[in-house]
């Protein structure tokens, strides 16, 4: 039996929080340790890294905060 899977389109604004690198070890992490909204359209997302245990944080600035 086939497997299939599929996702809905989203919109590319919803887009999960991107691939990112460890900037201590270089290793790719792949899912953020948690992500938080701010009102003022921001999404930071925290990250620890599962190769050496690096902890960083990136934000995603949303278009329509941009525009605004
Ligand atoms: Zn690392």
């Amino acid at each position: 039996m086939p497997l299939h899977c599929a996702a809905p389109d989203a919109p590319k604004r919803f887009a999960s929080a991107p691939l990112t690198r460890c900037a201590a070890c270089g290793d790719w992490m792949v899912a953020p340790l948690m992500s938080e909204f701010d009102a003022a359209g921001e999404i930071r997302h925290h990250w620890v890294c599962e190769s050496c245990g690096e902890v960083s944080c990136t934000t995603v600035v949303l278009a329509a905060a941009e525009s605004e």
